[in-house]
């Protein structure tokens, strides 16, 4: 099998893959068939978020990363124990040739409480390879394995390697350091035997078909296999320390703090770039964020130990992609897109960075004002939630000048926060209550109406209210998946109609949420889909094809599906782009869309069919999609996709597509939205009523668009005579000041309050300036549009004599409420009060010459 994504799109416990067998997890609950019963991948891990979660290890051991490739064979009801720890060994014993004497098994070694006896039947096995004192029991932590709080588990084996010197291993032997947290006696292999089911009440029961599930880690074993006692020894990594090492100036082995910043750029650097490739975007919620979080870690360790202060770890993508783009073509693909959104993404982090140093120095001046030795714990904690501002920075910055942190306050607000958003994320899942063994099947590209019988049920609390949760043996309602909504409607029968409020896939199935149980759940049931919703989202998905061919038609084939929303009110389509799109190509994408809709292209549909001939179709699939060997592929005249989404039958049941939105989400991603059909129809209805109004409120007028034109001329004009009469005005006012104008200790004043704006108070003093040069003080208060203001303006000689306007302004701005400024000899001050205008004139003329 080829690796899956790396992040997980139908499954609402998990975000990112974290184990091999996450992809078969369809297969172990029984929801699906397999398609052969032994299988073996190697599989893009992220252990980053919930159950396993390494990342805070990560860069300071050798040997847990974020991302790693985990080596599996799975055994779905075919081979159990005995082969699968005989293959093992001979796997690394006789093909690997690592040193039997190197090698310790763990064996479960019971649970009394659960009336588990020791894992006897796999010591024996292991008996026939290892000697006794290599053979090592473990506990229910280490040795038992289960997939949730309920689901498939059972019993593991773990093979662990010594790889720490003779002399050492003399002193110590290798089974007192098992699972002890050893950096040179550590796991490689885990052999996971499922037998048991673990229902709701914590109780055990036997699988029926027993499952084998193995997880080596390539890095661990590449590490073994070169000889390294550090995972970032081998060639998986040395490559990627090298070019950071030229990039920073920093020399790998010399100082331990500067070691562990490499570890983590080139650990995260790998985990970052191949989510990224697989589709996931940093973004600030859920598993992107997570992402954005990894990215900055790494950013924050650079920034710290390595000197670099502007964006530096996309630089190394072209190096990983020389490394691992054999195996894994996705980032070789995606280079481009991944590099764009790294650098931006660094970039951005590091201005936060920065803001956040700013704002922990306010608190260092605050705490050292206050006498105070340590940093509040609540302050450290908001740092590091808004700004991203990890502890030990904060601390790091702090000891510098000479302050602690108060860690225990840290740790409290962070374990509130996590209580709380243990407590909004709770779900209790009952257990199913199963009414047939009937294999559950979609029938719903052809029917919205379809007889159906449930098959299983069972409740579900979150957040205290509980919903239910049910399963059909034939359904026509599509669950939520691909970024298209699921369906809504009704469950009927003879007694009784049960709402379905909304459909999603997990796992496989069809899951239908309805408002209330059945009061016979083994009757027959109508399941009857909304069908004018689903009529509306199939047009939408349809458009979402059409739109993304002439979206690479016009813009060029590097346009790539990055995302995609599809409801019943319209869609939204992310795609990479690396430039906005102009009003032009957007408008000429919408032709192209509308021209394929009048020519009401049939639906083509290709069920079950194999990848290989699908892929000769010309068919897209999605990059961070997991494909099977049989597909299926959608088709409207030369728009061929992979999609197993609903899809209106020809294309002129969209009726018409409209754009009502292009923007960017991301670097290099931008977002179209959307519309189709009846919602069309409404806004062109609205246009038009818009329209029509608008034309109501100029009479009716035939020509709107002269009529505007010839509005707005107008009003130009009218604008222009208006400021002639003002100037007028003006020059009136500024006679009337001077007929008024009286001597002061041989000063001439002119001074008053006028009615207008101050730009033209300001002409006025200039004009009288011209006129007296000698021995003139100019004050006027204005007022225009509820705005007071002060003019005030002197004659060169007083300015000589050191009277100064400006000070005058600064001094009577108060009786204004307001305050100004400028030269000695010309000065203005605004303010909110005009009641004061009067004063503050007199004011003026009393500081300038009383
Ligand atoms: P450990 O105790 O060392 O964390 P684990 O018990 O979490 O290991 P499993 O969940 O059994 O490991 O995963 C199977 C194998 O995957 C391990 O034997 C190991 O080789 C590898 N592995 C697990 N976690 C990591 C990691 N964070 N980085 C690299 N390899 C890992
Ligand atoms: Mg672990």
């Amino acid at each position: 099998m080829p690796s899956a994504p790396i992040f997980i799109k139908n499954d609402p416990t998990l975000m990112f893959t974290n184990a091999g067998m996450n992809q078969f997890k369809d297969i172990i609950l029984g929801n699906a068939t397999p398609k052969c019963r032994r299988q073996a991948d190697s599989q893009k891990c992220l252990r980053v978020s919930g159950k396993h979660n390494d990342l805070e290890e990560v860069g300071h051991d050798t040997y847990h990363h974020t991302m790693f490739e985990m080596l599996g064979n799975w055994s779905f009801g075919d081979y159990f124990k005995k082969e699968a720890i005989s293959w093992a060994w001979e796997y690394i014993v006789d093909v690997l040739k690592i040193d039997p004497k190197d090698l310790y098994a763990t064996v479960f070694e019971g649970s009394p409480e659960e009336g588990l006896s020791r894992d006897d039947e796999a010591a024996s096995i292991w008996e026939q390879f290892l000697p006794k004192d290599h053979i090592i029991n473990g506990n229910k932590h280490d040795n038992f394995w289960e997939m949730g709080d309920t689901g498939p588990c059972g019993p593991c084996s773990e093979i662990h390697v010594d790889s720490r010197s003779e002399e050492e291993k003399a002193k110590v032997p290798g089974r007192e350091l098992v699972n002890k947290d050893h950096p040179q006696v550590i796991e490689i292999w885990n052999l996971v035997f499922m037998q048991y089911n673990r229902k709701a009440d914590g109780s055990l029961e036997g699988l029926p078909a027993k499952v084998i599930d193995t997880g080596m880690g390539f890095e661990r074993l590449v590490r073994t296999l070169q000889g390294k006692t550090s995972n970032y020894d081998t060639d998986v990594f040395q490559p990627l320390i090298k070019v950071l090492g030229d990039l920073s100036g920093c020399k790998y082995g010399e100082d331990e703090k500067k070691d562990i910043a490499m570890r983590v750029v080139v650990d995260h650097l790998r985990a970052i770039a191949f989510a990224i490739a697989d589709g996931q975007l940093p973004s600030n919620a859920k598993a992107g964020y997570v992402i954005r979080r990894i990215l900055r870690r790494a950013v924050r360790y650079g920034y710290t130990f390595l000197g670099q202060k502007e964006a530096f770890i996309y630089k190394l993508v072209p190096t990983l992609v020389d490394e691992m783009g054999e195996a894994f073509p996705e980032i070789v693909a995606q280079q481009k897109l991944v590099m764009k959104v790294m650098q931006e993404e660094e970039s951005s982090f590091l201005r936060t960075l920065e803001n956040g140093i700013k704002l922990l120095q306010g608190v260092i001046d605050e705490t050292k004002a206050a006498g105070k030795s340590e940093i509040a714990g609540d302050k450290a904690f908001t740092l590091f939630d808004t700004f991203g501002f990890p502890l030990d920075l904060t601390e790091l910055i702090c000891r510098e000048q000479g302050l602690a942190v108060d860690e225990k306050g840290f740790d409290v607000c962070m374990q509130e926060q996590k209580n709380r958003a243990r407590n909004a994320a709770e779900v209790k899942l009952g257990d199913w209550v199963v009414l047939s063994e009937a294999e559950s099947e979609f029938v719903g590209y052809d029917n919205t109406e379809y007889p159906a019988h449930i098959v299983k049920y069972r409740e579900v609390q979150q957040k205290k209210r509980t919903a239910y949760e049910v399963i059909l043996d034939k359904t026509p309602f599509y669950g939520e998946m691909g970024g298209e909504v699921g369906d809504s409607g009704v469950l009927v029968s003879e007694n009784e109609e049960i709402k379905v409020l909304d459909t999603k896939k997990e796992n496989g199935l069809s899951i239908h949420i309805v408002d209330k149980l059945p009061e016979q759940p083994e009757a027959e049931f109508m399941a009857c889909v909304d069908v004018e919703r689903r009529r509306a989202i199939e047009a939408n998905h349809t458009c979402t094809h059409l739109l993304d061919e002439a979206l690479r038609e016009v813009l060029g084939t590097h346009v790539e599906q990055k995302g995609s929303l599809v409801t019943a009110d319209g869609l939204r389509f992310d795609f990479s782009h690396f430039e906005k799109v102009t009003p032009e190509q957007l408008r000429e994408v919408e032709h192209i869309v509308n021209a394929k809709i009048r020519e009401d292209i049939p639906l083509k549909e290709y069920r079950d069919y194999p990848i290989e001939k699908a892929k000769e179709l010309g068919a897209i699939a999605l990059f961070g999609e997991k494909y099977g060997d049989k597909v299926r592929v959608v088709q409207f005249g030369t728009s061929v996709e992979f999609c197993g989404g609903c899809h209106a039958q020809s294309t002129g049941r969209l009726g018409m597509v409209r754009l009502t939105s292009e923007s960017s989400i991301a670097a290099g991603v931008r977002r179209i939205e959307a519309i189709t059909g009846k919602a069309v129809e409404e806004t062109l209805d609205k246009m038009q009523d818009f329209m029509s109004d608008l034309r109501g409120l100029l009479n009716n007028a035939p020509d709107l668009m002269a009529t505007i034109q010839k509005a707005i001329a107008e009003n130009k004009e009218l604008q222009a005579q208006v400021d002639e009469f003002k100037a007028q005005k003006a020059q009136q006012l500024k006679q009337v000041l001077i007929e008024k104008a009286r001597e002061v200790n041989g000063v001439k004043v002119i001074s008053g309050v006028l009615p207008m704006e101050a730009q033209h108070v300001k002409d006025i003093a200039f004009q009288l300036r011209g006129q007296f040069p000698e021995r003139l003080l100019v004050v006027i208060g204005s007022e225009a549009a509820g705005k007071p203001a002060l003019t005030v303006s002197l004659s060169d000689d007083l300015v000589a004599e050191g009277k100064n306007a400006g000070q005058y302004v600064r001094e009577a701005g108060k009786l204004i409420q307001g305050g100004g400024g400028g030269q000695p000899h010309f000065a203005t001050a605004g303010g909110k009060n005009p009641e004061g205008l009067k004063s503050a004139v007199d004011k003026i003329v009393e500081l300038a010459i009383g």
